[in-house]
């Protein structure tokens, strides 16, 4: 039995994780999963089967780091393009914006 990297205390166990990008499934991959603290860990080949599953499924790479620039009175945060064609949005369109927690930001997209 292997033991847990990250708690120590744990010790490793083959399961199925199901594995999810950005609110999108990416379905179930072999890993090893501690049943102490839950933490899994996946080999090489897992990892790039789901990157070519999140290829597959245009997620890849959606995320990015931006800068909030000031606009009138109010902040504003660009959607960079690939994001903005991924949900279909475009200039004119409402969506309904509210803060989830302290730490993000939800943009509904209707
Ligand atoms: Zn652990």
């Amino acid at each position: 039995m292997t033991k847990c990297p990250i708690c120590e205390k744990g010790t490793l166990k083959k399961a199925k994780v199901d594995e999810e990008m950005f609110g999108m499934s990416l379905g179930k991959y072999d890993a090893d999963v501690c049943g102490k603290c839950g933490e899994s860990f996946m080999s090489e080949a897992e990892m790039e089967r789901m990157e070519a599953k999140a290829k597959e499924l245009g997620i890849w790479g959606l995320g990015k780091r931006i800068k909030v620039v000031r606009s009138g009175n109010s902040l504003s945060v660009r959607i960079p393009a690939k994001i903005a064609e991924y949900l279909d949005l475009s200039e004119g369109k409402n969506v309904f914006l509210y803060p989830d927690g302290k730490n993000r930001i939800v943009v509904e997209v209707a």
